[in-house]
């Protein structure tokens, strides 16, 4: 088993990864930067390690600095949460040769799920569904390119398959623009991801983001846990989330569901990981694959009861997994909602300190965070300050759960989306159920 676990992480993650070692009696290490210093979760863990400065790339992205953390605590295990460190693939690979256990996929496989067109690959050999593309990284000749492009259908999507968090993409309307759109995103994807591999796609239109969660062993043992719905964005950054997603059968979950089970099979696959798709038209088209735990976990283990971060720390441990396909039942609904420290209308943070907290409750309500009367939220990093959900037997009563905790939730003293929330949350469409991803930017006049 693992005694002692080095969370390389901050904010709400933090403490959520703690619980989830003290519910297992495993001790914590808690590493923090010189701005995180008096959070409450570091004082909670059993012992913490200043790595740096407030700046992320000398502290929380430092690799020496959070694997020699673990030297001098004698730790098993480190787990990485989300974003930071998580999805490097160098990170995992030094965490290991130096002898401890990276809470999370093989190395290998975090390197091919993060270059794309290895990703698209592997996962078209499995039968998962792709959106149709070029196959393969796109070479100089412009001829052929054009072909392409006619043979795929305007509009096309040019692609870094280096690229992550929304950039690195064009879309091309014209054929006019298809040469120009390729050699841009080459210079630009070469520039900020040192990779100048890019690939083309069918541009979807008016899709809806879905996403499978799954967890796998080490001996072979893969489940996924249904899907949910993140189409609620805002700049490819996610506002609200739903599980299950709205208006996806029973049949095409466990069909979907099992082909991603197959695809974490053919490649290895190890701990949580998310394959992330868009949907339009009754069709399922895999973007990508996240190789970690995701912010929006939370409304998985409110419609199965899986603790997926528990979970994350048995396979670690070598442990095989608890459940079978069939122990997994899809109950009720539940939403997430991002409560950010920023202003709802113009979107600008708004770190400082809260002067008032007042955190909703209830049956079905969960609320993820670190913040409390008197922190200090700070102005370096994500202004992701928490997570508020609901749970329902019904979509209906998880939603209406939902603002009710949005009208309990009290945050004072720096401004918060809350408002935004509760405008999403009675808006008519948002209701029915099943926007697409344009829906909210459209909605906020973007
Ligand atoms: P990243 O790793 O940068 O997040 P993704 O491949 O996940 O890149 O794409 C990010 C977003 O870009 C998607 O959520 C979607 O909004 C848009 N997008 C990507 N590919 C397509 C496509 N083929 N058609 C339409 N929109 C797309």
């Amino acid at each position: 088993m693992i005694d002692k676990i080095v969370i390389a992480n901050r904010g709400e993650i933090a403490l959520r990864i703690q619980r989830a070692c003290r519910l297992l009696g495993v001790r914590t290490v808690a590493l923090h930067s010189e701005a995180d210093r008096d959070a409450k979760y570091v004082r909670l863990a059993d012992e913490s390690v200043c790595i740096g400065p407030a700046q992320a790339n000398l502290s929380y992205l430092n690799i020496p600095a959070v694997v020699s953390a673990a030297e001098v605590t004698d730790a098993d295990a480190i787990h990485p949460g989300y974003g930071f460190l998580s999805e490097n693939a160098d990170f995992a690979e030094r965490v290991e040769q130096s002898g401890f256990i990276f809470i999370g996929p093989r190395a290998e496989t975090i390197r091919i799920m993060g270059d794309k067109v290895a990703a698209i690959r592997a996962m078209k050999e499995s039968g998962v569904p792709c959106v149709p593309g070029s196959d393969g990284p796109l070479g100089d000749n412009d001829e052929e390119n054009l072909r392409l492009a006619r043979e795929i259908g305007l509009p096309i999507i040019i692609k870094a398959s280096g690229g992550g968090g929304g950039k690195g993409m064009r879309v091309v309307h014209t054929e006019a623009n298809l040469l120009s759109a390729i050699s841009l995103t080459k210079a630009e994807a070469l520039a900020a991801f040192n990779n100048g591999m890019v690939y083309m796609e069918k541009f979807l239109e008016n899709p809806r983001h879905v996403e499978f969660q799954m967890l796998a062993d080490e001996h072979g043992n893969t489940i996924h846990l249904g899907e949910r719905d993140c189409s609620l964005q805002r700049r490819h950054q996610k506002v609200v989330e739903e599980a299950p997603a709205p208006g996806i059968t029973a049949q095409q979950r466990d069909t979907i569901g099992s082909r991603c089970v197959e695809a974490c099979k053919k490649i290895g696959y190890r701990s949580a990981g998310t394959f992330e798709f868009l949907y339009q038209d009754g069709e399922f088209y895999f973007i990508e694959m996240n190789t970690r735990v995701q912010v929006e976990h939370p409304i998985t283990e409110m419609i199965t009861g899986v603790d997926i971060v528990k979970q994350q720390i048995l396979i670690a441990a070598g442990q095989t997994l608890g459940y079978k396909q069939t122990d997994i039942n899809i109950e009720g609904h539940a939403f997430e909602c991002r409560i950010n420290a920023e202003d709802p209308v113009k979107f600008m943070p708004s770190p400082g300190r809260i002067t008032q907290y007042h955190p909703a409750g209830g049956p079905g309500v969960r609320v993820d965070t670190h913040i409390f009367n008197g922190y200090i939220v700070p102005p370096y990093y994500d202004s992701m300050i928490g997570k508020l959900i609901a749970y329902g037997e019904t979509r209906d009563e998880a939603m209406t759960r939902m603002q009710i905790a949005l009208s309990e939730m009290v945050i004072e003293g720096i401004k918060t989306n809350i408002p935004l929330h509760q405008d999403i949350m009675t808006d008519s469409e948002f209701r029915r159920g099943g926007v697409n991803i344009h829906y909210l930017e459209r909605k906020l006049g973007l």
